[in-house]
């Protein structure tokens, strides 16, 4: 009886941990999305050209980087998820949820990627995925993709989104740092009549 119990106890420590770290990886990808969205400009250095154009572009062409492979789209992040499960393993830490969070940080550009795609294009087990909630679909997408494209920067699931979006949770943080460092949201020239687009875009376009 009491073996039962332990075993049962531990197999909802193991699901309620694995909720948690579904939720993490969300919000870690979220936190990285915002940074790029409001503070990486197209002329930093180093980071502009590999980061902060693409993303750039993203929101100019939605639609643009699914021409971009599975691996071309997340081995960067790969290597990070691997480089965690290596030092978990290391600690001897390794459990499911460092896996789930490791799997979903990973492939975090991939599931972006099926927000953006049709059902034709993305096919029946991706479509049940969205339709289930388990996966961001792209009508919550897209609101990200309305302007002034400054809210539900979390992009895995649609769970996480409206809880931020109550708090305000991104305004109070540009608030913050605002006051605190000086530091403002870059103009987002997507957005209608929020300046010129940038002449490297429309050069991406003809590639
Ligand atoms: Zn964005
Ligand atoms: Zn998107």
């Amino acid at each position: 009886m009491n073996e039962t119990f332990s075993s049962a106890l531990r197999l909802a420590e193991t699901l309620a941990g694995s909720a948690i770290a579904v939720l993490a990886a969300d919000f870690i990808v979220g936190v990285f999305h915002w940074i790029e969205d409001a503070y990486l400009r197209d002329d930093c250095p180093v980071l502009g050209r590999l980061i902060a154009r693409p993303n750039i572009l993203h929101h100019y062409r939605p639609r643009h980087f699914l021409r971009n492979s599975w691996i071309a789209s997340c081995w960067d992040l790969w290597l990070v998820s691997a480089a965690l499960v290596a030092a978990a393993w290391a600690l001897d830490r390794l459990t499911l949820p460092v896996c789930v969070f490791a799997v979903l940080v990973g492939n975090a550009n991939q599931i972006h990627k099926w927000a953006h795609r049709s059902r034709r294009e993305n096919g029946p087990s991706i479509n049940l995925l969205h339709d289930l909630r388990i996966l961001q679909g792209p009508r919550h997408h897209a609101i990200h993709h309305t302007d002034p494209k400054s809210t539900h920067y979390c992009v895995i699931t649609e769970w996480l989104n409206p809880v931020l979006e109550r708090l305000r949770f991104w305004t109070r943080l540009e608030c913050g740092l605002r006051k605190t460092f000086g530091i403002r949201r870059r103009s987002d020239t997507s957005n209608r009549r929020h300046g010129f687009t940038p002449e490297w875009i429309l050069l991406a376009e003809q590639g």
